[in-house]
């Protein structure tokens, strides 16, 4: 077998999980990490996401008076998730959390716990978000600027994997397209970090049919390629039917609503002009299999003042509101003439559940439909991210993690709980780059030949 290069260390993917892999595993000085990325100017969803990251018992929780724990985020998904399989995996992700969000702050990164920041099915508050509110970009230029800052690691950007490479089931390398050639990259270890398969329609209209035609709110590189490659080396993929769901998609926008609405008193009225949900019973990934349902697959959200100055500050709002995204309605009449129903139709739609507050004018208006920001489904792993074949057992070389790997929502979109993107991807890049399935290559001798 002829080799172009060689490393330790070969990631494939330079989002979340990729970049965490990274750094971690290039803390061994004696260790050589190479990213490969697809196309860092096409991005990744950590990049477009807003940047919240889930984790329970950490020191800002603790500063802020919040008793949480790992266990306490674990039993959360869990119970969101029904997913009793995956718990060993989900363990590991939460005890990593409170480490990975701690470090990614003593590296200089402004992080605060997002006290303004419910979320449906969390029984504490453990969103933690950079000070600016500035979401996923700026948290990812950090971070790989921490990797370009390391002498032995390296981001190869524009030099998308293509394929793996195998000797007795063992992987052995990667191979790499770039600058219209084709590279074999022997490592000692490869790990996949290339997320999921959203941005592919013919994969998701397989295994997500039942989504209809959503808006598409990521990133156009998320299209399984990692999948196919570990499939074929007898990878296992589990829970392909479930997605991170949002059903706060302002239509003809595409941008998004906070989340935190619902929890500031905003209700959800359908083209008819009837609720139809308690707006705080559901996370967004679950609410937007309701909106689906509703005449137009949309449904006016409708907040206040007192509701826009808690959530002005998001990304997402200031997206939408820079947009033109949310109309002002200066009264009653106003706001039915939005809704194009009468005034005592919309009186009566806003009146609000029992133990929640009563809207008052003037109100802000979007109207709201369900998108598709990534998939849920992937790779089967153990909770060291060793990528598992049809018997459990772990494919020697290669390790998955975020969007890649199988997701903590369980088999339906409705198990999503706000973070667990993230989670999935830092919290693996910081087990697989921190573990000892990443030992040195045995030989680093010839780089080529
Ligand atoms: C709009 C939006 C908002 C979100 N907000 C949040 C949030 O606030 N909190 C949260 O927890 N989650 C959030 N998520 C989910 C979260 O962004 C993802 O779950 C997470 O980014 C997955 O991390 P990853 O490392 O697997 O993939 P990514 O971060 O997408 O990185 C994958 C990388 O792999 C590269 N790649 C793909 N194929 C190849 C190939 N063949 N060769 C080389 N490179 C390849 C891609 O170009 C990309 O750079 C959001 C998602 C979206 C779309």
């Amino acid at each position: 077998m002829t080799w172009d290069t060689e490393v330790d260390v070969a990631v494939v993917g330079g989002g979340a999980c990729g970049v965490m892999t990274a750094l971690r595993a290039a803390r061994d000085p004696g260790r050589v990490v190479a990213v490969f990325e697809k196309s860092a100017r096409e991005g990744c969803n950590a990049a477009i996401s807003s940047g919240s990251l889930a984790a329970g018992g950490t020191r800002f929780q603790e500063a802020a008076g919040i008793d949480d724990s790992p266990q306490r985020h674990a039993d959360d998904i869990l119970r969101a998730s029904g997913d009793e399989e995956w718990r060993p995996v989900v363990e590991a992700l939460c005890a990593a959390a409170p480490r990975v969000v701690e470090w990614i702050a003593d590296t200089g990164y402004p992080i605060e716990l997002g006290t303004d920041m419910p979320r449906a099915g969390m029984t504490a508050l453990r969103l933690h978000t950079d000070t600016g509110r500035l979401g996923g970009a700026r948290l990812m230029r950090h971070l790989r600027g921490l990797l370009e800052a390391r002498d032995n690691a390296a981001f190869v950007d524009e030099a998308p994997a293509v394929g793996l490479m195998s000797d007795g089931g063992k992987v052995t390398g990667v191979v790499i397209a770039q600058n219209g050639s084709m590279q074999r990259v022997r490592a000692g270890a490869v790990v996949l970090a290339t997320d999921g398969f959203a941005a592919d329609q013919n994969l998701v209209e397989r295994h997500l049919p039942h989504l209809g035609t959503p808006y598409y709110g990521g990133v156009s590189t998320s299209t399984g390629d990692a999948l196919a490659w570990a499939e074929r080396l007898g990878a296992q993929v589990r829970n392909m039917g479930a997605g991170l769901r949002s059903g706060l998609v302002v239509v003809d926008h595409g941008t998004r609503v906070s989340p935190a609405l619902p929890f500031n008193g905003a209700v959800l009225v359908n083209a008819d002009g009837e609720r139809f949900v308690d707006e705080e019973s559901k996370g967004y990934s679950s609410m937007a299999g309701v909106l689906q349902r509703q005449p137009g697959e949309r449904a006016a959200m409708i907040w206040d003042a007192a509701a826009m100055a808690a959530t002005r500050e998001s990304e997402m709002m200031r997206e939408s509101l820079a947009a033109g995204a949310v109309r002002d309605c200066a009264t009653l009449d106003d706001l039915a003439a939005c809704l194009g129903r009468t005034a005592a139709e919309t009186e009566r739609a806003l009146t609000p559940l029992p133990g929640r507050r009563r809207l008052t004018a003037p109100y802000h208006l979007a109207w709201v439909t369900h998108g598709l920001l990534a998939t849920q489904g992937g790779l089967v792993i153990d909770p060291s991210g060793r990528v598992l074949n049809g018997a459990g057992e772990p494919i020697p070389g290669l390790f998955a993690g975020g969007g890649a790997a199988c997701g903590l929502a369980g088999p339906h979109s409705d198990g999503y709980l706000s973070g667990n993107g993230l989670l999935s991807a830092f919290g693996m890049g910081w087990i697989i780059g921190g573990g000892r399935g990443l030992s040195p290559a045995p030989a680093r001798s010839g780089r080529r030949g």
